[in-house]
């Protein structure tokens, strides 16, 4: 059994407090960042990592994102409770759990068979319960669509089609665009049919893979 304990709360206090100086504002999200343990994902020898605001290697070249980037992204999504969100790239689950606490039902994605088998069997035994799918979510979910909100966690070249005609009248696509080592932030909305998009900050994500990322 993992254990979560006032020293826990205590560096997740000061997480928030240091994601709120570098500018995140929604309460909510400080508050959802605040509750997520974000050391039952790191191996027992890596626990100091686990508060530091940085990205972290989960095995199978990938990460587990920077918790400035997942707040970051989170809020930019404007998370309303029983928003049916797409998360594209599971990863370790860690932004699957704070969409949870944010209210959201939670379809995520997830490309390598390895992650996606991992973290199906691990989220549910630490309490959070998205529905998972593994596959290429560069091509999105079709099955579950549409969604209110879709969140890419990986690095996209382009702004794949499938995700737009996947989201709802009123819905938000949060995507990281660019090459294969940066990336700006992409906030698009879709209103009276037509995508309006805003651009943010640059991040550094790894490749989104698939049909409508980087290939294989
Ligand atoms: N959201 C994750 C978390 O909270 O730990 C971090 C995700 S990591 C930065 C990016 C993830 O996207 C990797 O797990 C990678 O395997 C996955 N990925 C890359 N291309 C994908 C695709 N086409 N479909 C689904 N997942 C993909």
């Amino acid at each position: 059994m993992k254990e979560d304990n006032y020293k826990h709360q205590g560096l997740r206090n000061k997480l928030v407090k240091k994601l709120a100086e570098k500018g995140i504002k929604d309460d909510r999200v400080l508050s959802a960042i605040g509750k997520v343990p974000r050391h039952f994902f790191f191996e027992s020898a890596l626990l100091d990592h686990a508060y530091q605001d940085k990205a972290f290697p989960i095995g199978e070249g990938q990460t587990i994102s920077q918790p400035y980037t997942v707040a970051f992204q989170s809020e930019k999504l404007e998370i309303k409770p029983g928003d049916k969100v797409l998360e594209i790239g599971t990863g370790s689950g860690y932004q699957a759990c704070i969409l949870l606490e944010l209210g959201a039902k939670v379809y995520t994605i997830e490309y390598n068979r390895v992650l996606f088998e991992r973290t199906r069997d691990f989220l549910p035994t630490i309490g959070y319960k998205p529905h998972f799918f593994h596959g290429d979510g560069s091509k999105g979910l079709p099955v579950k669509a549409p969604f209110d909100k879709i969140i890419v966690t990986a690095g996209a070249p382009i702004v794949p089609d499938a995700l737009t005609s996947q989201l709802k009248e009123g819905g938000i696509l949060v995507i990281p665009v660019g090459d294969r080592t940066r990336q700006l932030m992409l906030r698009i909305r879709k209103k009276d049919g037509k995508l309006i998009r805003e651009e943010f900050d640059d991040f550094a994500f790894v490749p989104l893979l698939g049909a409508q990322g980087w290939g294989k």
